[in-house]
């Protein structure tokens, strides 16, 4: 069991993941949490995780703050415009849950009301490490997707030939 997962994990980790950051209203907290993961002294990017400037390049929509009534339909505009399988990793206690700020009259968040949510990160902020344990975790379920799409994709081919 255990050499199984070690194997899977070895054949997964190779793969990079390109992840667009989005505010959704929080108070940078999180965001700045975000861009230490990129510095030399935690260094994502050796996990190939990279930060890009298109939802049309990305895998992974993360989010953070806790969607204000401004940023949904911008928010739902960048997840449409991002290629399947794609996957949301939600940073911050704002966008988990909404945190002190649940109910307000300005929001319509927290995310998973706006946007289907793979991957939580819980914390005010969340340290680099758990942004970072967050991201290994949406490597894992975009890989799940992928495999589930290529499977949908051979049934429909098989399905055409017969
Ligand atoms: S979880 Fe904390 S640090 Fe992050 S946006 Fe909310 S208040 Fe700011």
């Amino acid at each position: 069991m255990l050499k199984m997962d070690l194997a899977k994990t070895l054949e997964i980790l190779p793969r990079s993941i390109w992840v667009f950051l989005c505010n959704s209203g929080s108070c940078n907290g999180c965001d700045i949490e975000v861009v230490a993961t990129l510095t030399p002294r935690y260094d994502i990017e050796r996990f190939g995780m990279k930060l890009v400037g298109s939802p049309r390049h990305a895998d992974a929509l993360l989010v953070t703050g806790p969607v204000t009534k401004y940023m949904t339909e911008r928010l739902k505009h960048i997840y449409d415009q991002m290629p399947d399988p794609k996957v949301v990793i939600v940073v911050g206690n704002c966008g988990c849950s909404g945190d002190v700020f649940y109910k307000s009259y300005s929001l319509d968040g927290p995310v998973d009301q706006v946007l289907p949510v793979d991957v939580y990160v819980h914390g005010c902020p969340p340290r680099p490490e758990a942004i970072i344990e967050g991201v290994a975790k949406a490597v894992l379920k975009l890989e799940a997707l992928r495999e589930s799409l290529d499977s949908k994709e051979a049934d429909v081919a098989d399905v055409a030939q017969s």
